[in-house]
């Protein structure tokens, strides 16, 4: 199914190396996203150089993701490139970059987690986008310190 990603250890030891310049199916990696979130684009660069028992694997994933901003919840996309490196011993016969590139997913998704970082979010109250509308909600709603003033008022004249 990975076929993209899966590489024969052999092969690079007899080529004395392998360079990767291409673009992976986005589907690959749904699973990595949260639900509401997608994957739109990914492409991988990869060099590996062989050494005298491992293969180092150093490369790049660029990716497109379109995400949940997590305080508006509306859509935005975002665009991050990000690099790895890692070894494998001659033992392994094959390599699989899949598992490297779905963390690299999710963790990116995890992270850019908000629209942009002065998303002012949603009223509580009646859920309106404060990026796009205000509303006179927060305006309207009492205030929490005046209610403590007349109860503080209602000790004193107890006491
Ligand atoms: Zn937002
Ligand atoms: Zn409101």
């Amino acid at each position: 199914m990975c076929r993209e990603l899966e590489f024969q250890i052999e092969e690079i030891r007899e080529k004395d190396g392998l360079f990767v310049d291409r673009d992976i199916p986005a589907s690959f990696f749904q699973e990595a996203m949260e639900p509401g979130n997608h994957v739109k684009k990914v492409h991988l660069k990869a060099a590996f150089s062989v050494g005298t028992d491992s293969i180092l694997a150093e490369g790049s994933i660029n990716a497109e993701l379109e995400l949940l901003c997590a305080r508006c919840g509306e859509q935005f996309e975002t665009r991050f490139n990000e690099d790895f490196s890692e070894t494998y011993e001659f033992c392994e016969s094959t390599i699989n970059l899949r598992n490297i590139i779905y963390d690299i997913l999710a963790l990116s998704a995890g992270i850019q987690s908000l629209c942009s970082d002065a998303c002012r979010g949603r009223c509580p109250q009646c859920g309106a986008n404060l990026n796009h509308e205000t509303c006179d909600c927060l305006s309207n709603m009492p205030n929490p310190f005046a209610a403590i003033r007349v109860l503080g008022n209602k000790e004193k004249r107890d006491a």
